[in-house]
């Protein structure tokens, strides 16, 4: 975990990111789900039994960079997540996360969004 904190505190916005990579298949992956808006993919290092992300073709840094005319993507990613939830079998609940900026934990300047399930989440988050 506090590799995690350490690489957000690191991290900086701009350039491509290894996300890019993996979208136009720079990077093999397996993706669980994909269209021509988005990707979705296991995270490499899962903090629970799932955890999978679903990311914009679109390079997005970051939420808080999105416009208005990304409001239609960002709901897609949304309903991109509960299709993936369910055929992960999360029926019993899921953390949906976006992680922004620094103080967010954000280490990948491509926008994404975390899905978690199959354990109890804590609240407040860490
Ligand atoms: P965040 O800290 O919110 O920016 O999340 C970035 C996530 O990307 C972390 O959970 C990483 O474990 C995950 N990650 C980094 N590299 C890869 C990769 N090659 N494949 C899948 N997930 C990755």
């Amino acid at each position: 975990m506090a590799d995690e904190t350490d690489r957000a505190q690191c991290a900086k916005p701009g350039g491509d990111t290894l996300f890019g990579k993996i979208i136009r298949g720079e990077i093999p992956t397996n993706f669980i789900f994909q269209d021509d808006r988005c990707v979705a993919f296991n995270d490499i290092n899962p903090q629970a039994p799932v955890h999978f992300l679903v990311v914009p073709k679109k390079p997005i840094v970051q939420l808080s960079q999105a416009e208005e005319g990304d409001a239609s993507l960002l709901g897609h990613l949304l309903l991109v997540a509960k299709k993936c939830a369910e055929e992960n079998h999360l029926s019993d609940g899921y953390r949906v996360v976006i992680n922004d900026g620094r103080d967010g934990g954000q280490s990948v300047y491509h926008l994404h969004i975390h899905v978690l399930g199959k354990r109890q989440m804590a609240w407040p988050p860490g």
